[in-house]
């Protein structure tokens, strides 16, 4: 029997190498899931999520001496998470449109992080541009196809829920694309997804565009997908890391909570 590995160390030894050596880090992009974790409110005559709830079955007591284990319940848009096309009505006709159906190695794929934390410290309701990625083009290259395009706000360091979620009598004021951006993203960049590090995908004051929640409307109808509630983008080079995002296999799933990793090679 040959042994691969002593004989051509492949890519996939290589990957593992860097890995284990630590030349490649993993950044985990992923907020802590627990019962204070802020929740998506919709407007109050539309549908409501749950929460995120757990409740202990045992904890190696007389429930199960040996057993430590829990139930949780909550919606699927929950924390740190998946969007599949299937979410948007604009994208309910699509083949492969749900978490069960998404083929998987759309699960991996690199990312290009625009760093709009200063404009969002200054407007909750900043607007990411198609200037702005323009000049992040003009020093990092253009947007590759098939990449993520990341939204940094730093919106993710609100640690209280109330200053994350920045509700008033005119709904949410959180940063996200603008209504422009999001078809140049698809048309002119062909990018796999939109992610960002506020409640959802689309701004806050989306509801109130042109078209609504552009970033759910046109990206799921277009079969790309969203990450919404990201950390640690501060931590993600400009281009180059890369995202690995499967969301649980829910049968006809419209998004799941998820663990998202960033693979990031030392800047040279
Ligand atoms: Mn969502």
């Amino acid at each position: 029997m040959t042994n691969p590995e002593k004989n051509n160390p492949g890519l996939l030894s290589s990957l593992l190498g860097g890995i284990t050596g630590g030349g490649i880090q993993v950044v985990d992009l992923t907020m802590t899931l627990d019962q204070k974790s802020p929740t998506i409110v919709l407007p109050p005559e539309l549908g409501q999520s749950w929460p995120f709830r757990m409740e202990e079955i045992s904890r190696y007591d007389h429930r199960g001496p040996a057993i430590y284990w829990n139930n949780i319940s909550c919606g699927e848009h929950t924390g740190t998470h998946f969007d599949a096309p299937i979410h948007w009505i604009s994208g309910k006709d699509l083949p492969n449109n749900a978490t069960d159906t998404i083929p998987p190695e759309m699960f991996i794929a690199q990312a290009c992080v625009i760093d709009c934390s200063a404009d969002a410290a200054e407007d909750p309701d900043y607007l990411l541009t198609i200037e702005q990625v323009e000049a992040w083009e003009e020093k990092h290259g253009r947007v590759p196809p098939r990449s993520w395009l990341l939204m940094r706000t730093d919106w993710s360091l609100k640690s209280n829920p109330v200053d994350y979620l920045n509700l008033d009598a005119a709904g949410a004021h959180t940063p996200g694309p603008h209504e422009d951006l999001v078809p140049w993203l698809i048309d002119e960049r062909d990018v796999i997804g939109f992610g960002g590090e506020a409640v959802g995908t689309d701004a806050g004051q989306a509801q109130h565009f042109n078209l609504p929640y552009p970033c759910h409307h046109l990206m799921h109808g277009r079969g790309r997908f969203g990450l919404p509630a990201l950390t640690n983008l501060d931590k993600l080079p400009p281009s180059g890391s890369l995202l690995i995002t499967p969301p649980l296999k829910i049968r006809q799933g419209s998004g799941s909570p998820v663990r998202v990793l960033a693979l990031v090679e030392p800047q040279a």
